[in-house]
């Protein structure tokens, strides 16, 4: 399925009803949270009910939205076997739910974001909640998309913050997927990566005026939060849009959920990752060829066995569901190391060049600020130990290839 429509501007509402009444739709399930009905649900019910249309609101209740279990049944509770599109009225969370349910029940559904808070709301996974352990499940994407510019502009500043962290984290994740390709043969498509490069440079240059919440640049940010998102679905994974610094992101989203603590944002935890990824990046301009060559003389090739007691060490209950993930990779490990190794004795001019159009750490922080945004792992309450924990195993959240596979194959991690 692709989608038909995304509308970004003012009278998002009665974009949508046109829409509807185009598509002969007139059943609903509207799934919102108290401050999303309030924002914009309840206006959406009332002009489709003025229509004639049906539609039954399932409030989500309680102070956190998690995409678990629990409000997964909750949704379906408040449901009946009447053919009904969804209406997902939120931000990530409530997307992702409605996303995967409406894709079970095997309905449509129809986003309307109420922050541009981050890029998932035309992607077709949904990142799910399973036994405290994130887990991205298939799932389907809206077949249309309708953001009003009223509501996106009354948007939390910390939600519009954590949307700027998920694009400024592309910097990271294009460099990692370009290292995959350079040093794993990993497939890649330059006109993707170029699309990805137009939108981070595009929300880059109107930081100020998305930190005023002006109209035109927060259509920026949504827009380039929906592009991202379709690239993501036009890929078939979040190659384009995830890399080292989502890893980071997903290790401390799991410390949390482990934990029972609170969440923080999905955005201001990548924007955070993004820092410390540049840092990573500035590490590997600062090797010249000769330390390379140096390096791996001195460092041997990973080992799965070895790979396996390191994930031990650092998952603890979850590492068997991570190692077992890894499966693919581990037995691949050898032939994937040997090939590294000799790639970055080989290219080591091109990694650099990769490197290179990561911005310095430095300037990230300065546009992160820009926005309000967390900077540091300290500001989202994450401890100094929590924080090398997640730069030692979070390149184990996912099977691919990033800038820490790097740093490990040249002893630097
Ligand atoms: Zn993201």
């Amino acid at each position: 399925m692709t989608v038909e429509t995304q509308y970004v501007g003012p009278d998002a509402v009665e974009a949508l009803v046109r829409y509807v009444e185009a598509q002969g739709l007139s059943r609903f399930t509207l799934v919102a949270d108290e401050r999303t009905r309030s924002a914009l649900g309840d206006a959406v019910h009332s002009a489709l009910t003025a229509e004639g249309a049906d539609v039954q609101m399932t409030l989500l209740t309680g102070d956190e939205v998690i995409a678990d279990g629990e409000r997964v049944l909750e949704i379906m509770a408040h449901g009946d076997q009447n053919d009904r599109a969804f209406l997902a009225v939120g931000a990530g969370t409530i997307t992702d739910l409605t996303r995967f349910v409406s894709h079970r029940l095997a309905r449509p559904f129809i986003s309307l974001p109420t922050a541009p808070s981050a890029d998932a709301f035309t992607s077709a996974n949904a990142p799910m909640v399973v036994h405290r352990f994130k887990r991205t499940l298939d799932a389907q994407e809206p077949i249309a998309v309708f953001a009003d510019m009223d509501v996106l502009c009354e948007a939390p500043s910390e939600m519009i913050a954590a949307g700027v962290g998920d694009i400024l984290g592309k910097h990271t994740a294009l460099a990692d997927w370009r290292l995959g390709a350079l040093l794993w043969d990993e497939k890649i498509d330059q006109s993707v990566v170029d699309a990805m490069y137009r939108v981070l440079h595009n929300v880059s240059g109107q930081l100020e005026a998305i930190g005023r919440h002006k109209a035109p640049a927060i259509a920026g940010l949504m827009r380039g939060l929906l592009d991202s998102g379709t690239a993501m679905a036009r890929w078939e994974n979040s190659r384009p849009a995830s890399g080292s610094e989502h890893h980071l992101s997903h290790y401390w989203e799991m410390i949390l959920l482990q934990q029972g603590r609170a969440a923080a944002l999905h955005g201001a935890k990548v924007g955070v990752g993004t820092v410390l990824m540049a840092r990573s990046y500035r590490r590997l301009l600062d090797l010249s060829a000769d330390d390379v060559r140096a390096r791996l003389e001195r460092t041997r090739p990973a080992q799965a066995d070895e790979e396996r007691i390191r994930i031990r060490a650092g998952y603890g209950p979850l590492a068997e569901q991570v190692i077992a993930e890894h499966a693919e990779a581990l037995e691949m490990l050898p032939v994937l190391t040997k090939r590294m190794r000799t790639r970055l004795a080989d290219r080591w001019e091109q990694v650099q060049a990769v490197a290179a159009d990561v911005p310095p750490p430095e300037e990230i922080v300065k546009q992160l600020r820009t926005v309000g945004a967390p900077t540091d792992p300290a500001d989202l309450g994450f401890t100094a130990l929590e924080t090398d924990d997640a730069l030692r195993y979070a390149h184990y959240m996912r099977s691919r290839l990033t800038v820490r596979w790097v740093e490990r194959t040249l002893g630097l991690l």
